[in-house]
């Protein structure tokens, strides 16, 4: 365990697996809360009217919705991660998510044709 300076209040805790300390987790937990039950009860708030009404940070509610705790409701944008398109579900628009499994096929296309051309020496018997 290491103690690290919690990113939102600059306390400092015993790191375990997040990057805040236990007080505002239990904060965030609290807010997460307040946010569910609102959007339970507004089933078409958009992300500014729950900053709004319930005074959270913005940055609060796309983290729960990009996490996949809270679920979108049918009015409700926030911005992809990478390009900031607006989206309602997970952390990346449709376009960027094909762009980066596109990367990650390329990637692997590279490594197998890399690994079947085998070590150098191969190519130089051929030659005969
Ligand atoms: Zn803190
Ligand atoms: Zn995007």
């Amino acid at each position: 365990m290491s103690i690290a300076s919690c990113k939102r209040c600059g306390r400092l805790f015993q790191k375990v697996t997040v990057d805040i300390c236990p007080e505002c987790v239990r904060k965030e937990e609290a807010t997460f809360e307040e946010i569910k039950h609102y959007l339970r009860l507004h089933e078409n708030a958009t992300v500014e009217e729950v900053v709004e009404a319930l005074g959270v940070d913005e940055e609060l509610v796309v983290k729960f919705l990009r996490d996949g705790r809270l679920i979108a409701s049918k009015k409700m944008t926030y911005p992809c991660a990478e390009c900031g398109k607006p989206i309602q579900t997970g952390k990346y628009c449709p376009d960027c998510l094909g762009k980066m499994l596109g990367t990650v096929n390329d990637l692997k296309e590279s490594l197998a044709k890399s690994q079947k051309k085998g070590p150098g020496y191969f190519s130089m018997r051929d030659d005969n």
